[in-house]
């Protein structure tokens, strides 16, 4: 009999769960786009998305998702014909190096695998190999959403700075952006991105940009930046319609807004930080419980690397993909697919799911989706070690 009926939860990594608050908050009649509220609530906008991510750094906002995101990174980073090099751990860097190579840039990829994180040492012996500082920017995700790796930016960081290279360092961070700790500045980040629908809980359809002044003035002699993707006007402009390019995002900006001050004013980020902290770990321990007695496996080993946005895991003999789909047609919840981890003709493809762990979750969320985990793994036949559910209690009852 399913028991889907309910409120679904989609605990897929993006579209993350949304507060209702900020679909409340932007439920409402079109505002004046030229003067007023709007306005007044847009301004204050800047500065809380350079407290999410630890900076002074410019930001600009474009209407667009995280393929969005990277393309104006790319095209106000880059010339055609620049080099880049793409520190790849994941569909995503493999993803952003796509993006920039079909610009017109030189890139090279560094392919870490799909469940490794990027090793800063073989990034130093490209760099070390560039003596002609040809390199213009080195783009690392900093959680890899298909992967679940977090790689260390603050490494990939001292590597540049060891050997004095100049390349600019920007990270990718959709999947990890209000869910683990990032210091833009302090890690010593040029260019950042990120997107509405992950960490900060707001539906699809914004991009932001970070940048510092370096970046800004690398990017004075690019040519890629067409008019619409161009980060000057909409960081540095003096008019309201020059920081949209045109009309703003008018809703998005009234659930940004309410998000923002949930996550910075209310809850408070460090505390945002720690709940996808214990969260991450309860999975975890649940897998790792699971594991013990089955063909169960988290996709990365290491769990200092692991990100706390999103968990990659193996389930073989195709039960991935039977546990998938039990969850959602009998529980009424939906896991990620496995993303970039085999081809889709590949029987492979069926043993890789993703729990995101993402944004408006609790801890009855989790335990929940974890709970209905293990019955469906009990209603499938699908061998798994004991003790998984109590395992990733006491992770949550020792927080
Ligand atoms: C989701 C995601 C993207 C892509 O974002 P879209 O909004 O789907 O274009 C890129 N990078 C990372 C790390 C992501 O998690």
């Amino acid at each position: 009999m399913s028991l889907a009926q309910g409120r679904p939860y989609l605990a897929i990594p993006g579209p993350s769960t949304m507060p209702d608050r900020v679909l409340n908050a932007m439920h409402r009649a079109a505002p004046n786009i030229y003067e007023g509220a709007l306005v007044e609530m847009t301004r204050g906008i800047y500065p809380d998305l350079r407290r999410v991510a630890g900076t002074a750094a410019h930001v600009a906002i474009y209407i667009a998702n995280g393929h969005g995101a990277w393309e104006a990174a790319n095209a106000n980073l880059f010339s055609r014909g620049d080099r880049a090099l793409v520190a790849a751990t994941g569909r995503f860097g493999i993803g952003w190096a796509d993006s920039a190579r079909r610009m017109g840039v030189e890139v090279e990829v560094i392919d870490f695998g799909r469940s490794a994180p990027a090793d800063p040492a073989r990034i130093a012996e490209v760099l070390a190999a560039d003596t002609g500082h040809s390199i213009r920017a080195v783009l690392v995700t900093h959680v890899d959403t298909a992967s679940s790796v977090r790689n260390d930016i603050p490494a990939i960081r001292a590597v540049l700075d060891d050997l004095g290279h100049p390349a600019l360092l920007a990270v990718d961070c959709i999947a990890s952006l209000g869910c683990d700790a990032f210091y833009m500045d302090d890690w010593g980040v040029d260019v950042m991105v990120a997107a509405s629908q992950k960490g900060l809980m707001v539906p699809p359809g914004l991009g932001f940009v970070w940048f510092s002044d370096r970046a800004l003035a690398a990017s004075q002699s690019s040519d890629l930046a067409t008019p619409y993707w161009d980060w000057k006007p909409r960081a540095v402009g003096a008019e309201y319609y020059q920081y949209f390019c045109g009309t703003a995002p008018t809703h998005h900006l009234f659930g940004l807004r309410e998000s923002l001050t949930m996550i910075l004013d209310e809850e408070g980020l460090p505390h945002v930080w720690a709940r996808h902290a214990t969260l991450a770990r309860a999975v975890w321990a649940a897998f790792e419980a699971w594991g013990r007695g089955g063909d169960i496996a988290l996709n990365i080993a290491d769990p200092a690397r692991r990100g706390h946005s999103v968990t990659a895991a193996r389930i073989g003999g195709g039960g991935a993909g039977r546990l998938r789909k039990w969850l959602e047609t009998e529980a009424g919840v939906t896991l990620g697919i496995g993303l970039g981890m085999a081809l889709p003709e590949d029987p492979a493809y069926h043993d890789f799911l993703r729990v995101a762990h993402m944004g408006h979750v609790n801890a009855h969320m989790t335990l929940g989706v974890l709970a209905t985990m293990e019955a469906g793994m009990r209603a499938l036949g699908i061998p798994h070690g004991p003790g998984a559910l109590e395992a990733a209690a006491a992770v949550v009852a020792g927080a």
